[in-house]
């Protein structure tokens, strides 16, 4: 008996185009080079290209609407209507301008005295963070208290249209109304803009029977909200939604999406709702194939994201058809989808463009256009046999067999040494009181002392000569001189400025992350393997594919350079482990947290390498620490505890008299303090000036002893404070901590600052250091 086809899903695929088309047609418009014409013929012609190549290689349910100009998000609160009134919309379509103005402000914007600093005559950008636990940063919708909403963009339909045009009947993709809200915030004091959903369903509604009325037979609709801790009104919120949704569009059938993690104790309320599909997660919860598959109704299509999403990695299909078989066995096909484990959104695009990457790791990997080949090919195996896929099924297995033997994976020397790893190497030698009267005497330093982040404007001209280095144009010793000579004119500058802590500015660095990751072993680099980050920002991953180790010094020779110019003491600046680990594409094969540990013992033996040549402060930045919390609260201790963990790895070798410092680029400490203090770095410096010292309190509960350099400064902007400012900052800082644990420093890294704004800020937080001096 021959079964009918499984169907192949890709929930989603990457918007940016295999040479970045989307984004330097999105640079020019907003440039004025080029005409919104240019911009909108550019992304036409990517959806096109997309929709044609997954029917190409043979995907049978291909999304439409994941498509979007900067951010879905921001496409779904303009197609709700929810453009706050500082943008001048007064309704109808929203006008391109006034859709990039959201994503990014503008300077000539409808609204003035937003009393944002530095917008004086435009308007800010609506905010922007993490999309659930990815690198995505999606627009935070802002709704007030009595938000109106009216359906104002016809995208869905348009995109739907547009590639019907073309001959391929797409699947459109919205996100969810529950999710929208919860990833929605507003200013009204108290106020869950979850409380909004009676509200907005009607606007849902009308877009489902518009869906339905131009042809449309099925639309996904994600609901990652459902992954999440949810309260029981929140759970409440999804039943009363899915009902009426059913009710408005009965024919339209709904492949109600759900990823990043497991729906856990959601699982009941997903599998009660009206819907006619369900696809979940079974890669970050393979787990949960078996309860699905057994509670879900008879005749509910399931859609099994088995294929990473995620990450880099070319699966195992062999082994996904032995943990899927049992599971679907009882499915009639057509009930059954085969899918990664979510949106492709977070892959790069074609393997194919690696011309220069190592022949092995190649082998390994598989991206966005890869990943699809692999789902149809299980797709073949579930609907006709194993037989019929016999050589993919082949190649497969033996792709994965030779990963798992290689010795470019396996370094016994690492291993070992992360097996040895003894409590004791966590630990500083004595406890903070201690170690501090050791430092205080041999630094000297001054009350309040000042110092920076690390980076100092990355210039066009720095970034001119590091492409000119990189494509062989600028030779080694000339490049070598050029960095030597910024670096001499910033330690100049910051003695002249009179700051008690010097840093050397980081100009030999590209990336925080990549400057490391690109001297240890166990990384790969890629030529054009970009995700996109936020709008027009791409990233290109470091890719950790075996054990983590370094074989020589990474910086010692900046900074004994650096060091070599000055009297006053001069900062190693390191990435720590557990950001270099956040930031990458991370093997699959062995535990997350084993990888951190390999890390933080190559940061160690920099840390001691340092030392060892005479530095008397080093700074381990962990600025991605708690963007790697777990989406569910009960995962998190046992993350903070390996993160923690390996943070003290790293940083724990040296002697007392050695400072440690650490720096973490946000603001919310309050669920985490008790981590931050088992750091135990001797100083921390964090983002405080935006949240005016708030978040101190955090620190003051807790009792936080050890020291504490709260950002004095908005890096972020281009607004010079003044002095004062910086003074009343620290005066509300005073209010929870005690003078001698005070630093005064910046938010973060000056590097995509101007030397025209830093000077004068830098001036003014020296002098604001020395009224403080006085005063005490
Ligand atoms: N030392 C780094 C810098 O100053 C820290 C940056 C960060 O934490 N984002 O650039
Ligand atoms: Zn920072």
């Amino acid at each position: 008996m021959t079964r009918s086809t499984v169907s192949v899903a890709t929930i989603g695929v990457p918007r940016i185009g295999r040479r970045r088309e989307l984004k330097f047609a999105l640079e020019s418009y907003w440039s004025g080079k080029s005409p919104a014409e240019h911009l909108l013929q550019t992304a036409k012609a990517l959806r096109r290209a997309n929709w044609t190549e997954q029917r190409d290689r043979g995907v049978t349910i291909i999304p439409s609407n994941d498509f979007s100009l900067y951010d879905h998000v921001l496409d779904t609160a303009v197609m709700v209507g929810a453009v706050p009134a500082a943008y001048g919309w007064t309704g109808g379509e929203v006008p391109l301008d006034t859709y990039f103005a959201m994503a990014r402000g503008s300077q000539d914007g409808a609204a003035s005295g937003c009393g944002h600093p530095g917008h004086e005559h435009g308007v800010t950008a609506l905010e922007m963070t993490k999309w659930f636990d990815t690198n995505y940063h999606y627009m935070v919708p802002e709704l007030s208290d009595d938000q109106v909403f009216a359906l104002s963009s016809t995208k869905p339909i348009d995109h739907f249209l547009e590639a019907k045009e073309i001959g391929v009947h797409t699947r459109p993709v919205i996100l969810g109304p529950v999710t929208f809200l919860k990833v929605a915030k507003s200013h009204a004091e108290g106020f869950n803009p979850i409380s909004l959903l009676p509200k907005l369903l009607p606007v849902y509604q009308e877009l489902l029977r518009e869906l339905a009325a131009a042809g449309v037979d099925w639309v996904q609709i994600d609901e990652p909200a459902l992954v999440l801790d949810l309260v029981p009104n929140e759970r409440d919120a999804f039943k009363f939604a899915y009902d009426k949704l059913a009710a408005a569009a009965p024919d339209l059938k709904v492949m109600l999406a759900t990823y990043f993690g497991a729906l856990g104790d959601n699982l009941e309320t997903a599998l009660s709702l009206p819907v006619a599909g369900l696809h979940v997660d079974l890669v970050r919860a393979p787990q949960q194939l078996e309860p699905v598959a057994s509670l879900a109704r008879e005749d509910l299509v399931l859609s099994l994201g088995v294929i990473d999403g995620r990450n880099v990695w070319r699966a195992d299909l062999p082994s996904i058809l032995d943990r899927l078989g049992p599971a679907v066995a009882d499915r009639p096909s057509e009930h059954i989808e085969v899918a990664p484990s979510c949106s492709l959104l977070h892959v790069p695009i074609d393997l194919e463009l690696e011309t220069a990457l190592d022949a092995d790791v190649k082998s390994w990997l598989a991206f966005s256009v890869q990943k699809m080949d692999e789902l149809v090919v299980l797709s073949r195996a579930l609907s006709g046999g194993r037989d019929a896929v016999h050589a993919e099924l082949k190649a497969s297995a033996e792709a994965a067999a030779a990963r798992a033997a290689s010795p470019k994976v396996h370094d016994p020397q690492v291993e070992a040494r992360t097996a040895g790893i003894r409590d004791a190497m966590t630990r500083r030698r004595s406890a903070f009181l201690e170690r501090r009267k050791l430092q205080e005497s041999k630094l000297g330093l001054p009350p309040f002392p000042t110092t920076t982040i690390g980076s100092f404007p990355q210039t066009m001209e720095v970034r001119k000569a590091r492409a000119a280095h990189a494509k062989g144009e600028l030779s080694q010793t000339d490049y070598e001189a050029f960095l030597k000579k910024e670096t001499e004119a910033a330690i100049r500058w910051q003695e002249e400025v009179g700051l008690d802590v010097l840093v050397h500015g980081e100009f030999e660095r590209n990336d925080m992350v990549q400057y490391f990751g690109e001297q240890l072993s166990g990384f790969a680099f890629t030529k054009h393997a970009w995700v996109q980050s936020y709008g027009s920002r791409y990233v290109r991953p470091p890719i950790i594919y075996g054990d983590v180790s370094r074989s020589r010094p990474m910086t010692v020779s900046w900074w004994r350079y650096a060091q070599s110019l000055t009297g006053r003491p001069v900062k190693g600046m390191l990435t720590g482990p557990v950001t270099i680990l956040n930031w990458s594409f991370v093997r699959n094969d062995i535990p997350r947290s084993q990888t951190c540990r390999q890390i933080a013992l190559a940061i160690r033996d920099e840390v001691l390498d340092l030392e060892e040549a005479g530095a008397t402060m080093i700074q381990i930045d962990e600025a991605a620490l708690r963007e790697g919390l777990p989406l569910r609260r009960s995962d998190w201790k046992t993350y903070l505890d390996w993160a923690v963990e390996s943070f003290r790895l790293a940083s724990s070798g040296v002697d007392d008299a050695t400072q440690i410092h650490t720096h973490m680029c946000y603001s919310e400490f309050n669920d985490i303090i008790d981590a931050i203090a088992a750091m135990d770095a001797d100083v921390i410096s964090i983002e405080t000036s935006r949240s005016k010292m708030e978040l101190l309190d955090a620190f003051r509960n807790y009792k936080y002893p050890n020291e504490i350099g709260p950002g004095v400064y908005d890096i972020h902007s281009p607004r010079v404070p003044e002095a004062e400012e910086m003074v009343h900052l620290v005066k509300l800082a005073r209010e929870r901590l005690s003078d001698a644990q005070l630093w005064i420093n910046p938010d973060c890294g000056l590097k995509t600052r101007k030397w025209e704004e830093v000077r004068p800020a830098l001036v003014n937080m020296v002098a604001a250091a020395k009224q403080l001096r006085v005063a005490a």
